[in-house]
């Protein structure tokens, strides 16, 4: 991904970013009221994809190129699942960690986001890792203004994941988001404060944290799509699509 272009983006291409952003977010909210011990991942998938065909969208995420073509609207990863987790017949038990990715494409433009929740009630140590990953989230948004480098988004991620000793992966990072899912810059979750590309006002990413508790590897398993932490420690993600612009970042994936 690291020699995609950036593409800037004008006000009504961040409008219309905005519009499909809005659209993932109410599917996300779908789903995360649907949540519940027993229900299966496949039960969440169908009513992404119904919701967003409703609305005129296309999900972003399915047919995507991989391995072999990816299969479904969501990506629905469990416990030491950290991303790409493809939905099934897998029943949601108490007390799991839950993330959903989701990708919508509208008018041309698609919006990218994720959150993780628990399953009924977490243990102590499995809320730490979901707070402190979402809070990772919004301090890295915080950093998308003009005058800091791609570096300082990822330098207050990691920073932030590290000083509760949890792991970022390096093999998977945010990345520019627009008319392609994956477009420049990448984003990654670890990085050196004053380094990488200059942020300007039209730049739209999405930013990723994705944390494991006990290691920074991954593995991906026999599916091929699959990414676990490689110890099978727990693992969170959230993810919001952003726009810079000349002051405030507009987070495009809110409701
Ligand atoms: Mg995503
Ligand atoms: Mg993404």
């Amino acid at each position: 991904m690291s020699d995609r272009p950036i593409v800037i983006k004008n006000g009504p291409e961040i409008e219309t970013m905005r519009a499909a952003g809005r659209v993932n977010a109410a599917v996300l909210k779908i789903v995360r009221e649907m949540i519940r011990p027993g229900i299966t991942t496949k039960e969440l998938d169908e009513a992404a994809e119904d919701y967003i065909l409703k609305k005129n969208g296309q999900p972003a995420f399915k047919n995507y190129p991989g391995p072999y073509p990816y299969p479904a609207t969501l990506t629905i990863s469990v416990n030491e699942e950290l991303v790409h987790g493809i939905p099934g017949n897998r029943k949601l038990n108490e007390g799991d960690i839950v993330s959903v990715d989701c990708g919508t494409i509208l008018d041309g433009f698609v919006a990218d986001s994720a959150f993780s929740i628990g399953v009924g009630e977490l243990s102590p140590d499995a809320k730490q890792l979901l707070e402190v990953t979402e809070k990772a989230l919004y301090k890295g948004i915080e950093k998308m203004r003009p005058g800091n480098r791609v570096g300082d988004v990822s330098a207050t991620i990691q920073e932030y994941v590290e000083g509760f000793g949890f792991h970022v992966p390096r093999e998977y990072t945010g990345h520019g988001v627009g008319r392609a899912m994956h477009e420049g810059p990448l984003v990654p979750n670890f990085g050196i404060s004053g380094r990488g590309i200059p942020l300007r006002p039209g730049i739209t990413v999405a930013i990723e944290p994705m944390v494991m508790v006990g290691t920074h590897r991954t593995k991906v398993l026999e599916d091929q799509w699959t990414v676990i932490s490689a110890d099978r420690s727990l693992t969170a993600h959230f993810e919001h699509s952003v726009a810079v612009t000349e002051d405030e970042p507009i987070i495009l994936t809110a409701q």
